[in-house]
C-alpha cells in the first residue's frame, strides 16, 4: 500500500504497532517496566545503541513510540519524545539545550506554569528571559540579545487568543540563529504544523485536545533529530517519560484528533458569533470572526479557529464572577480541550496574583471570560451562556 500518499485521518488511525503473533486489530498495552536481552552481547549492542530496541521505559517504550510516531507523521517532524504532562515537556526541552548565561526571548503571554518556569526557576542557573508583547511583532528583535538561544511562543495563546504570526518568528529565528520552538497546544497537529512555517521544536500539551476527553496527562515535543537526541539524552536520564498506559490512551485518541476538532472549532465558531450579537459582551476575540486583530495570520497558519473563544463581560471583575456563578451546564474548571465545555475568569483566578498592568501587559482585562467550547449540542452551550449573561 506504500505507494499512496494517504490522509491525516488515516495515518492518525493506520500508523501503529505491528501486530504480535495474536494478531489483535488494536494495539495491546505494552505495561512493562524492562525489556529482556538475548544474550550478553545482545545486551552490550543495546546499551551501546548500536541497536534500536527498548530498553527500559525510561527510555522508550512501544507505546510511546506509537504515540511519538504519529504526532512526528502529524507535524512533519522528524523525531520526538514523550513526557507524563506537557510542562514536563517545556521544561526538559529548554533544561536540555540550555547552558547557565543562555537567554530566552519569549511571548509574554504564555501558559502560566511556563511563565513561573521563566522568570522563578530559570534565573536559579543563571538562565534569563526577555518577554514581547505578541501584539507588537515589530519589537521582537529589539529583545534578541547576543546570548539568545531560544526563541518562544504560542499561538493561539492561553488565555486571550491572540495570533503571532509564524512565519515572522522564523524569519527572526534564522537570522540569529536562534532554535524556535512553538506550543501547539491550541491548535493541534490538524490546524496547524509551525514545521511548516519553520519552527525547530513544537511542543504540546497532550493533557488539552489531544487526549480531548479529560482523562490523563501527557506532554510531547517534536522536531529536528539533533536536537531531540540532546532532550533524549536529558530525558532518558532524569525521567520525565510518559507512561505507556497514558500514551496507550493519548494514541487511541489521536485516531478521532480531525473528527474531534472540526467539530470544536465547528461549535466554537457558534458561540463566537452568539457572543458577538449579545447586548452584554463588549467584545469577542475568536481567530476566525473578521473582527480578531490577527484574522489574515489566523487564515493563513490555521485550518480552522481552534475551540477557545475569549470575550469581555459588560462590568469587569464582578460581572466576570457574577457570570461564573450563574453557569448551569458548563464546567468550572482548569482544564480545556475536553468533550465538556469549560469555562474560566483568569482575573479573578489564575491570574489572580497580578497587577492589573500585568495582566493587560497579556490582555487580560477584568471581564475576560474564556471558554473552552466542548462537543455538546451546540445550542444547550449557547443557551447556557446566554442565561449566565442576562442575569
Ligand atoms: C496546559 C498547557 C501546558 C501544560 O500542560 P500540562 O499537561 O498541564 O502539564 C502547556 N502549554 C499550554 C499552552 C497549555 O495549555
Amino acid at each position: 500500500m506504500s505507494e499512496f500518499e494517504f490522509g491525516f485521518e488515516t495515518n492518525a488511525i493506520r500508523n501503529q504497532l505491528e501486530r504480535t503473533q495474536y494478531l489483535e486489530h488494536s494495539v495491546p498495552l505494552y505495561l512493562t517496566s524492562s525489556f529482556v536481552f538475548e544474550d550478553a552481547e545482545d545486551m552490550r549492542a543495546s546499551f551501546a545503541e548500536e541497536k534500536e530496541r527498548n530498553i527500559y521505559s525510561r527510555f522508550s517504550n512501544p507505546n510511546t513510540s506509537e504515540l511519538v510516531q504519529k504526532i512526528c507523521q502529524m507535524e512533519g517532524a522528524e523525531d520526538g519524545f514523550a513526557f507524563a504532562t506537557g510542562m514536563a515537556a517545556v521544561y526538559s526541552t529548554f533544561a536540555a539545550l540550555l547552558n547557565s548565561g543562555d537567554h530566552i526571548v519569549s511571548a509574554g503571554s504564555v501558559f502560566g506554569s511556563t511563565h513561573t518556569l521563566f522568570t522563578k526557576y530559570f534565573p536559579k542557573w543563571n538562565i534569563t528571559t526577555s518577554y514581547f508583547d505578541v501584539n507588537k511583532p515589530e519589537t521582537i528583535e529589539s529583545f534578541i540579545q547576543p546570548n539568545t538561544k531560544i526563541l518562544y511562543a504560542e499561538s493561539p495563546t492561553n488565555p486571550a487568543v491572540d495570533i503571532i504570526d509564524l512565519e515572522v518568528l522564523s524569519t527572526l529565528a534564522k537570522k540569529h540563529n536562534l532554535i524556535l520552538i512553538i506550543d501547539n497546544c491550541f491548535a493541534t497537529p490538524y490546524l496547524q504544523k509551525p514545521i511548516h512555517f519553520g519552527a525547530d521544536l513544537v511542543i504540546h500539551s497532550a493533557t488539552k485536545l489531544i487526549d480531548g476527553q479529560g482523562r490523563v496527562l501527557g506532554g510531547i515535543t517534536v522536531g529536528k533529530a539533533d536536537l531531540i537526541r540532546e532532550i533524549y539524552l536529558f530525558s532518558r536520564n532524569t525521567g520525565p517519560a510518559l507512561s505507556p498506559f497514558n500514551a496507550w490512551v493519548l494514541s487511541k485518541s489521536l485516531e478521532t484528533l480531525a473528527v474531534r476538532v472540526e467539530k470544536h472549532c465547528e461549535n466554537a465558531l457558534k458561540v463566537a458569533d452568539f457572543l458577538e450579537n449579545n447586548p452584554n459582551v463588549l467584545s469577542v476575540k475568536y481567530p476566525l470572526l473578521k473582527s480578531h486583530p490577527q484574522y489574515e495570520v489566523a487564515k493563513k497558519q490555521m485550518k480552522l479557529g481552534g475551540n477557545v473563544v475569549a470575550f469581555e463581560v459588560k462590568g469587569g471583575i464582578e460581572a466576570g464572577r457574577s457570570f461564573l456563578n450563574n453557569i448551569k451546564l458548563c464546567s468550572l474548571s482548569a482544564n480545556l480541550g475536553d468533550t465538556r465545555t469549560i469555562v474560566t475568569h483568569p482575573a479573578s483566578t489564575t491570574h489572580s496574583k497580578l497587577t492589573v498592568e500585568e495582566r493587560l501587559a497579556v490582555s487580560i482585562t477584568d471581564g475576560l471570560v474564556r471558554v473552552s467550547v466542548g462537543l455538546e449540542t451546540v445550542q444547550d452551550i449557547i443557551n447556557d451562556l446566554d442565561q449566565a449573561l442576562t442575569k
